[in-house]
């Protein structure tokens, strides 16, 4: 199985617009953030999870060509934006796409593209395949994609995980009875949006403690904002198996 980071940055992404701060006027490329996403290639299967604003890019750089199926973390717009690129697909597939999360979810994706599940279809609108998920395992061409409901301050969200590979985004608190899904991890992916604790997202203390609580063999942190250390500092502050994540990195278990 195949990780590419898509994304690492939270909603504003990194650079933010207008802002002359440090981690913003980096000339690290790894300080370069677009919306967070992944992309996950298991073999059978080609899976991104969210489709933010920054979608197109994401699909341009990776040179991504095939997608079996969009998973939603939430609604959020820094996670859903993009998906009315998913058209290129629906060309070069010849069909729909199938698009996964809660109702919840859902309902928003077709609030937000009310023109796309309208009786009267404009020409060349995407297409979407909505596909509603709850709390437990379901499969999507033979791989089996485990939900975990995390919160998001009061806000129920999905992470993901498929084999020993777990994606965990927008979290400010894991229930126990969720955390036990988390368990006997090669790689987590867990967000981590600044140094400071925020009402609905980890700061780096609370990030560090679910990872020392969890024990997975490695982890990455994602969803990043200009308020976290810049790459190099992160990676100073780390633990030696965890590791900030940057937009192009690849990882393979
Ligand atoms: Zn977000
Ligand atoms: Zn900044
Ligand atoms: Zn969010």
């Amino acid at each position: 199985m195949k990780v590419t980071f898509l994304g690492t940055g939270a909603s504003h992404g990194i650079p933010v617009i207008g802002c002359r701060c440090e981690v913003c006027t980096s000339v690290n490329p790894k300080d370069k953030r677009l919306r967070s996403s992944i992309l996950i290639e298991t073999g059978r299967n080609v899976f991104v999870v969210d489709a933010g604003p920054d979608f197109r890019q994401q699909m341009l750089r990776e040179q991504v060509t095939r997608i079996n199926a969009v998973l939603l973390t939430h609604e959020h717009k820094d996670h859903t934006a993009g998906l009315d690129d998913v058209r290129a697909f629906n060309y070069l597939m010849k069909k729909a796409m199938s698009i996964y999360g809660e109702n919840r979810v859902l309902d928003s994706i077709k609030r937000e593209y009310a023109y796309v599940f309208s009786d009267d279809k404009y020409p060349g609108i995407p297409e979407m395949d909505l596909h509603v998920i709850d709390n437990h395992v379901f499969e999507i061409q033979g791989d089996d994609i485990l939900p975990i409901q995390v919160f998001h301050n009061l806000l129920p969200v999905f992470g993901f995980r498929i084999q020993n590979f777990a994606y965990v985004t927008d979290a400010k608190t894991v229930p126990d009875s969720e955390k036990k899904k988390l368990l006997n991890l090669d790689v987590l992916v867990l967000s981590c949006l600044r140094v400071k604790p925020h009402i609905s997202h980890m700061g780096l203390e609370e990030a560090l403690d679910l990872i020392e609580e969890l024990q997975p063999r490695k982890a990455y942190l994602t969803h990043i904002s200009h308020m976290q250390y810049s790459y190099q500092d992160l990676d100073n502050h780390l633990p030696v198996n965890v590791f900030p994540a940057y937009d192009g990195l690849t990882i393979q278990m």
